[in-house]
Parts: C-alpha cells; structure tokens; sequence
C-alpha cells in the first residue's frame, strides 16, 4: 500500500486518490490540485478535486455503513479509537513531518500538535464513550437513550491540520456515527493519511470517507448535497455562517468552530514580563495562525512602553526558517494568500498612524512566504486590526485604565473563542475570567492540560457547539426519551395521559 509521490515522498495511499466505502478512487477526468510546500514553494504531492459522483458515493458509503456501525457496543467502538491511536504513535514521526511540509508549522510544533495531541483526543475519547450515559433512568422513571446522530459531514482547515480532523474524527466513532471528510485544500494529504491508518487498523467500509478538493467546489457539492444529518465545520466566519445557513435551512445540526480575536489581560499586579512574554509565544505558535491565538494584549496603560519594548525583543529573537530544522522557531505562513493578507493588514495599519515593530520580508530570504512576526501599537480599539482575525504572526497591544476598563476591550469584539487573564492575586484573575465572553479562559499562563478533555468552542461570533472531551461527543448524539417503565402495566382508558 506505499506508493511513491512527486517530490519524492512514500505515503501510505495511492496518488490522485479520494478514501470511499475502504476503496481508493481516482478517475483521470478529475482536475488535479498541486500541495505545495510553503517554505520552499516545491510541489509535494497532488489531489483531485473531487466532483459531485463522489460526494454522492462517499455519502452513500457513509448511509450504507450505518445501521452496522450505530449497532456496535460502545466498547468496541472505543477500542478501534485506541487501536487508532497506537497507528498514530507508530506512524507520529511521519504525520508531524508530513504537516510540517504542508503548512510549514516547526517540526516540534507538529510533533507536539499534530502526532501527540490527536493521539491523546483518540485515548481520552475512547476512554469517554466507555463510561458515557449512552442509555440512563432520570429522576421521572424516563430511559434517556443517547443514539449516534447519524452520518457526518466534517470540514477542516489547515492551521492545525491532523488536530482537527481527529477532533471530528474521533467523536463521530466514539458516538456510532460514520462520517464524510474534507481536509483543507493546502493540507490534503494528512486528511489521506488519517484514511489510510483507518484502513491499517481496520475501520469498516464506509465508515470513514475523506474526499479532497477545494471548498468552492468539492465542499460546496458536500455541504449543498443534503446527505448529512450533522455538519461539523472549522474554519472562517465566512464559511461557517454559509455553512450554518444552509443547514438552518433544512434544519440539520450544525456545529461551527469559528476564528478569534482572543485578548490577554494583564492587570497592574500581574508580573507584566511574565505576561508578555508568554503572550508573545502563545499568540506566535504555528506562525500565528492559531485560531485561539493571544493577539490583544491588553495591559495597564502605564505599563504599555514597557510591554511594547518587551514584545518587540520577544518577536525579534524567532528564527524564522525550515519548518524541518529543529532550531527553527517560526515557519512560514501556509500560503501566499495568507502572506499577502498578513502584510496588508500590517500595513494597512500603519498607514492609519500605528506604530509597528518588526512585520515584513525577511532579509535574504526569497523563497517561501515567510513574514517577521509584528508588534503593533497606538491604536483606535475599533481599528481594523483590533477588529478582524488575521491569521499571522502580529500581536496588538492596548493600554486599559483599570479592571472594568479592560474588561470592556476584551470584550470589544465579535468574538469569544479564548481569553487570558493575568494578576498577582489568584481570587482577582478568577474573578476577572468570569467576566470575559469567551468560552475558554486561561489564568496566569496555564499550560493546556495532558488530558485533552476541556470544552473548546466559541461564544458569540466564535461559534455554536463545542470539540473534545464529553462536550463535544454530545454533539454527535441524538437524545430519545422512553417514558414509560415496561414492568408497569397498561394505564387505564380513565386516566389522564397527555398533559404535555
Ligand atoms: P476556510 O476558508 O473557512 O476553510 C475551512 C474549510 O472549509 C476548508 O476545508 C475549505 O476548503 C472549506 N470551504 C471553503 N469554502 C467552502 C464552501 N463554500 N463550502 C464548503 N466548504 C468550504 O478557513 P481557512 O482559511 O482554511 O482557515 C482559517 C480560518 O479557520 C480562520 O478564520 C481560523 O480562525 C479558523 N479556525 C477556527 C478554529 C476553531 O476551532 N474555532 C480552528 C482553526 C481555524 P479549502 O481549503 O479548499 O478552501
Ligand atoms: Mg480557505
């Protein structure tokens, strides 16, 4: 099952090739879609865009897999999540390096995000569906029987690329659902691989199908075809509230995990070194392009020099270059789209009177699309670049005037996905993280925990729904209420039955 890509790489699937019912199709008549490297601007591999007959085999494998696959005990089910994820250590090295070269994320990032990570939402997941309440009595004598919600449809992004396709990936097996995938058009080739290890370990046919293509058209003729009952989408606000439209409108769930604009707030007894700094890091992994990144950061106005001055030195020491060299601290952004959207959003804000350290090419560098991380002040808090998702390596930041002032930035935007607060007094940051409209808040610099398990979903413009741990596997259940204890005997005509 290797077969050799342009670019020289073994992967474990065939060139050219959608995953449908356990099967490997290609047709000549598809258009074909180069994956570049964004560091080195090289052709890796190709895909097919895939058409219309594929979308409707794919959801046909997916509607004919179901009644066997929705019928597995739930521990069985959590077994084939752990079986896939001792596939996903054994093959983490080559998922890492495989995403390094899609997207350009350093190799220790992808190590840590896109191979440890997925395996541990696989194992924690299983653990999860093996002591959920699938079918449980509630205090009125009603059986609550939690039933798989039915065939998936799941849409990706390349940011995190193998991170998020696990995050549906995983809730979809764990609840009996089969599911539809779409991996990124600039990251395609993970989204394979993630196929190809659900045949090593022996998915059934039809369970998991991973269609390629762009989303205008690929994604578009899954989204518009009708065949799910539940779409789980990641990306931007754009796409997701289409997305969301047309399931509304034909009234399918929808589980939409939007961008951000996520503000750090660092109050005046916080240590504000300690604070800027790991704001800089956490806003700059992956190049920025993190959609619960840190890029406000939000400090006392008579801290702002200072913090300003600290940042600037903090962006200025990344090593920018090969995502593959391990001293490499910064890639490039995924595409040339992106780096011209970042550039002009840092520019755009210059030219309004900002001040900006760093941003721009980088010296010598010609090939890739590499962009300096930026450090960006003397802003209006409605300013575009206060305002909109950018998508890159360039952090913000404003002076507040007190508690409540800060609060009131933070909140200052449309969306809600993730927020850090920062005080010397563990009592106060508490309290401030209750009064921050995001729907996950991290005190003093926390680390994520081992235990990928936490709610991550977004209020507001961030989105609706929630991934991982036992949040995110309801998503893909549908809840029936039996009422009625079959030991009891058949009411009689004169009782009152329907009050509701
Ligand atoms: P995007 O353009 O919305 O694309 C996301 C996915 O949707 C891709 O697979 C894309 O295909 C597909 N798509 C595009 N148009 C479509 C359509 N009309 N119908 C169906 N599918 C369509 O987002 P992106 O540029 O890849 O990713 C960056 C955005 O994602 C940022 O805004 C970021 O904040 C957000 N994000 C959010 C989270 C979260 O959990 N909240 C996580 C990561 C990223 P193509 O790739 O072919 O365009
Ligand atoms: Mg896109």
């Amino acid at each position: 099952m290797s077969t050799t890509m342009p670019g020289s790489d073994t992967m474990p699937f065939p060139p050219n090739s959608v995953y449908i019912a356990g099967e490997w199709i290609s047709s000549p008549d598809l258009e074909r879609l180069p994956v570049l490297n964004p560091a080195s601007e090289e052709v890796i591999g190709s895909i097919v865009d895939a058409s219309p007959a594929e979308v409707e085999a794919a959801f046909a494998a997916a509607r004919a897999a179901l009644p066997t696959w929705s019928a597995t005990a739930p521990g069985e089910r959590a077994d084939v999540l752990d079986r896939l994820a001792d596939a996903f250590r054994e093959h983490g090295e080559e998922l890492a390096v495989l995403a390094s070269r899609e997207i350009g994320m350093p190799i220790k990032e992808s190590r840590a995000g896109q191979a440890d990570l997925p395996e541990r939402v696989l194992r924690s997941t299983a653990d999860i569906a093996r002591n959920f309440p699938w079918e449980a009595r509630d205090a009125s004598g009603t059986t609550v029987i939690r039933e798989p919600v039915g065939v998936v449809l799941g849409i990706t992004p390349w940011n995190f690329p193998v991170h998020q396709i696990v995050a549906k990936l995983a809730p979809a097996l764990a609840a009996g659902c089969t599911i539809v995938l779409k991996p990124a058009e600039l990251t395609p080739l993970n989204g394979l691989f993630v196929a190809a290890l659900c045949e090593r370990i022996g998915v059934p046919s039809g369970v998991v199908n991973v269609l390629t293509g762009r989303g205008a058209t690929t994604g578009e003729a899954l989204v518009q075809s009708g065949q799910y009952d539940l779409v789980s989408f990641t990306g931007s606000l754009a796409v997701g509230r289409h997305i969301g439209a047309v399931a509304g409108d034909r009234v399918v769930r929808a589980t939409l995990e939007l961008g951000g604009k996520s503000p750090a707030v660092v109050l005046d007894d916080a240590d504000v070194e300690a604070a800027v700094r790991a704001t800089v890091r956490n806003c700059f992994t992956n190049a920025g392009q993190k959609c619960n990144a840190p890029t406000r950061l939000i400090v006392p106005e008579a801290r702002r020099e200072e913090a300003v001055s600290i940042a600037a030195s903090a962006a200025a020491a990344y090593v920018l270059g090969d995502p593959l060299d391990e001293n490499s601290t910064m890639g490039p952004l995924a595409s040339a789209e992106q780096r011209e959207k970042v550039l002009s959003c840092v520019e755009g804000a210059r030219a309004r009177g900002a001040r900006v350290a760093g941003g721009g090419a980088v010296d010598g560098v010609n090939r890739g699309y590499f962009v300096r991380p930026a450090i960006i002040t003397d802003v209006e808090p409605d300013d575009p670049v206060v305002q909109e998702e950018i998508f890159g390596p360039v952090l913000v930041v404003l002076g507040h005037e007190g508690e409540d002032d800060a609060v009131r930035l933070a909140n200052d935007t449309p969306y809600g996905l993730s927020a850090e607060v920062w005080s010397g007094n563990p009592a106060r940051a508490a309290d401030l993280a209750r009064r921050i409209h995001a729907g996950q808040v991290r005190v003093n610099g926390v680390r994520t925990p081992a235990l990928p398990i936490s709610p991550f979903g977004g209020y507001k413009a961030s989105g609706l729904g929630r991934e991982l741990g036992p949040f995110g596997l309801e998503e893909y259940v549908e809840v029936k209420a039996v009422l009625g204890d079959p030991s009891d005997s058949i009411p009689s005509k004169e009782e009152p039955q329907c009050v509701l």
